[in-house]
């Protein structure tokens, strides 16, 4: 028999990367702004026309290209910027994978005008859909000059799939403010349909984020400042009471890169516990920089989902210095007044895990509860709230009840569990139970309702935050349903695409996945989408629950952990932090115990 397997023609493998790196003309604007940026510039202007579906052009005065190196740019894994793996581990670029212009030109109409400073003369070439089309030497500015025409012109699929112009346009202005807030000595122009949106000159940060979001926020900021080992945090946090009913003003950097980090939110937000005004949420723009060792950059094309090595520690640090910045405002006190501002944080050893720091502040504070008031207090409160935790732990069998746990999110929580169960004292029982020594006991975790816990808080959290964290199939799948639950999953489509699903209805009661929300540990897209819509369904009858709550509950069950599951120590370390780091550890979505103590006193009764 003839062989049957080919490699894929360059043009055509192009383009399914491009999936992935352009989804829209935003992306695009994405890709080349950052590049204007690796390139040095000190000025990058943005034009776009019809949501720049029609064009997108970007311009710098960089380092410009060589007539070859202009050529070579759109060649797949063509880049300037990494020359071997190594050097992955210590990317201060934007970009290193060489596929942003390769994609971008297998989809679209480019024309690219560049001049190296030193050169007389610059180059243009016209590519469309892959194809060179022509290369000549021309007189231009120094610097780069990207045109792109007619996105996804010979993909009407997606073209088709591409929202209304001012939808689009929206999505640029959300990729240009966030370069924007990474450079504040770069000036910045952004125009569409001849109408300036945008026009920022180089100046300070401050200066920028009022530039980009109003006059307003001037007064309402504060700045936020650390530095230790492992991390250091700074940047501008806003006034509880300028917080919004909508998200659009949180921002997270690292190293100047943008990124989304649903768990740094997290310890944000519990700085701001109980002084936000109900539903709102805070401005912040927080940068980070830590070593590029410590960060993993490389999980997903555009970047924007970052792994940290000392993820658990910085958000204790992150938290910290927020109560800090906001004890600024007068508002809250900042760090416990025994403690004297001294934050301990160890030295950095890339060979050693890194303990979680312990700060210690008083959670309790309120700033409305006369006795509390006096410094004093505030250490020997401390205690006495840590006694009444072990109280609530040495409670022999009895279940952390989420009712009792009026102060569940406090970090004193997390760390005390978090510092006992830190090593390798994690056992898998009847692969069923992840038993571990705490102080008081024996504490035994149901390994799948600590799942669906910890999957049902980060849904819940991607629907608040409109964040949704996905990750992408390898071969989108296509899936045909029965008509009845074709029909429910319509009616909830926009919900599951805001909770990370890429599903497209392509009629005739089929879909096709893309995409589907991370973490989930069911990595066969079909069968989560199936178990889902039963779990779903059985829900159906429970008016009192709101749509998004039941699709969180049943993403988690279909997506969590099962019973008979052999587990590693890593994977039970993920499973016992995400839990304490939950808003409600006690109790599966569904109301089951998930953590149960069996106290020493009863241990050692049995011994008798
Ligand atoms: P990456 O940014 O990951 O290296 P790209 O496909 O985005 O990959 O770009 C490929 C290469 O083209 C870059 O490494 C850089 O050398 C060059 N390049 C792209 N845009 C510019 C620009 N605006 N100015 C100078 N060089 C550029
Ligand atoms: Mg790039």
């Amino acid at each position: 028999m003839a062989d049957i397997i080919h490699l894929l023609p360059d043009s055509v493998a192009n383009q399914i990367a491009a999936g992935e790196v352009v989804q829209r003309p935003a992306s695009v604007v994405k890709e080349l702004i950052e590049n204007s940026i690796d390139a040095g510039s000190t000025m990058v202007k943005v034009i776009a026309k019809d949501g720049g579906k029609t064009l997108i052009q970007v311009i710098d005065n960089g380092c410009g290209m060589s007539e070859t190196d202009a050529r070579i740019s759109f060649e797949r894994h063509a880049t300037s910027k990494i020359r071997e793996a190594g050097d992955l581990f210590a990317i201060r670029t934007l970009g290193f994978r060489g596929e942003a212009l390769a994609s971008v030109a297998s989809v679209a109409q480019v024309v690219v005008r560049t001049r190296k400073p030193e050169n007389d003369l610059g180059t243009e070439l016209n590519i469309s859909g892959s194809a060179v089309e022509s290369q000549k030497p021309v007189n231009c500015a120094s610097g780069t000059s990207f045109t792109i025409k007619n996105l996804f012109f010979n993909v009407p699929a997606r073209r088709k799939f591409l929202k209304t112009n001012n939808a689009e346009i929206k999505h640029i202005i959300y990729e240009f403010q966030r370069v924007a807030l990474a450079n504040p000595d770069v000036e910045f122009t952004l125009e569409h349909n001849d109408e300036e949106i945008y026009n920022l000159p180089r100046t300070s940060l401050k200066q920028r984020i009022v530039h980009l979001f109003g006059k307003a926020i001037n007064q309402n900021l504060t700045n936020i400042d650390t530095e230790t080992s492992i991390v250091r945090i700074t940047g501008f946090i806003g006034k509880p009471e300028y917080a919004r009913r909508s998200p659009g003003e949180q921002f997270f950097f690292i190293n100047n890169r943008f990124m989304k980090h649903p768990y740094f939110h997290k310890a944000v937000m519990s700085a701001y516990e109980k002084i936000l005004p109900p539903e709102t949420i805070p401005s912040y723009f927080i940068y980070l920089e830590a070593d590029p060792d410590t960060i993993d950059i490389n999980i997903h094309p555009t970047k924007t989902e970052i792994k940290f090595e000392n993820e658990l520690a910085i958000f204790q640090i992150l938290m910290a210095a927020t109560r800090e910045a906001l004890g600024r405002f007068n508002l809250i006190p900042s760090i416990d007044f025994n403690a004297e501002g001294a934050i301990e944080f160890p030295i950095f050893r890339h060979d050693e895990p890194i303990p979680v720091p312990e700060i210690s502040y008083n959670r309790n504070y309120n700033p409305f509860d006369e006795e509390l008031k006096i410094p004093g207090n505030a250490g020997r409160r401390d205690d006495e709230n840590l006694k009444h935790w072990e109280k609530l732990y040495t409670q022999e069998g009895i279940p952390i009840s989420s009712m009792d746990m009026e102060a569940k999110s406090s970090p004193q929580q997390s760390l005390h569990i978090g510092n006992i169960s830190n090593s390798d004292s994690l056992i898998q029982l009847k692969s069923r139970y992840i038993l571990t020594p705490v102080k008081s006991g024996l504490m035994l975790i149901d390994q799948r309702r600590a799942h669906e816990r910890i999957l049902f808080e980060q849904y819940i959290r991607s629907f608040a935050m409109n964040y949704p964290v996905a990750q992408r199939t390898l071969f989108p799948e296509t899936i045909e349903l029965d008509p009845a639950d074709y029909l429910m999953l319509r009616e909830i489509m926009e919900d599951l695409h805001a909770i990370g699903f890429d599903i497209r209805d392509f009629g005739g009661n089929t879909v096709v996945i893309a995409g589907y929300p991370a973490d989930s540990r069911n990595e066969n897209p079909k069968d989560l989408l199936e178990v889902f819509l039963e779990k779903y369904k059985s829900t159906e009858s429970d008016i009192k629950t709101s749509v998004r709550e039941r699709i969180a509950r049943s993403l988690a069950v279909a997506g969590a952990v099962n019973y008979g599951e052999t587990l590693s120590q890593a994977v039970m370390q993920e499973l016992v932090d995400g839990l304490f780091a939950c808003e409600s550890p006690g109790y599966s979505p569904s109301g089951k115990p998930i953590v149960v103590i069996v106290g020493i006193e009863e241990l050692e009764k049995k011994f008798k």
